[in-house]
């Protein structure tokens, strides 16, 4: 497989079983880091103990820069893309760096607003005080749910192959 994160091009300062943290061959600006997971899981899929130790890496390195390399501000990006492997891009900031992140705040209707605030707070943050577990298998009222869902649509996604497809695909990520 041709994973660039397999064999990273840059320089490694640092490297211990799960992880390693490099400088870029290619960096966006002088002070630009990596930490990179060294198996093949995004983010999303690395446990509370491997994303811990990532996220310490990078709190670690982008706490050094200020006194490294006078850094006046630090940025840590993540960066799920089509690589396998989580990055983390600790930036290194100064004024006038050429670099922005600045987007223009929108102005979003207060219902619509109240809406998604809701919807995440019932479906991700049921308990307010209690640490949320990842979660690991889906609810099995869920599944079922989705099984009467697509028998329910069979007839009409038979001849969208695409769309048929694309169900399966959800439907095999459940356990
Ligand atoms: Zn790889």
């Amino acid at each position: 497989m041709n994973c660039p994160a397999c064999t990273p091009k840059g320089t490694i300062l640092y490297q211990d079983e799960d992880s390693l943290i490099l400088v870029p061959s290619a960096p966006s600006i002088p002070g630009h880091l990596q930490v990179l997971s060294k198996t093949h899981n995004k983010l999303v899929d690395l446990n509370a103990e491997q994303t811990q130790h990532l996220f310490h890496l990078a709190n670690y390195t982008a706490a050094s820069l200020f006194e490294v390399l006078q850094a006046q501000g630090t940025n840590i990006l993540v960066h799920e893309g089509i690589e396998e492997h989580a990055v983390l891009n600790v930036l290194s900031r100064k004024m006038e760096d050429g670099l922005s992140f600045q987007w223009e705040p929108k102005s979003i209707p207060a219902a619509e607003m109240d809406e998604i605030a809701q919807k995440i707070r019932d479906q991700i943050f049921p308990n307010a005080e209690k640490r949320p577990e990842k979660k690991e298998t889906a609810p099995q009222e869920k599944i079922i749910q989705i099984e009467k869902q697509l028998e329910a649509v069979k007839d009409k996604i038979v001849d969208t192959p695409e769309k048929e497809n694309y169900m399966l695909k959800q439907l095999e990520r459940i356990p």
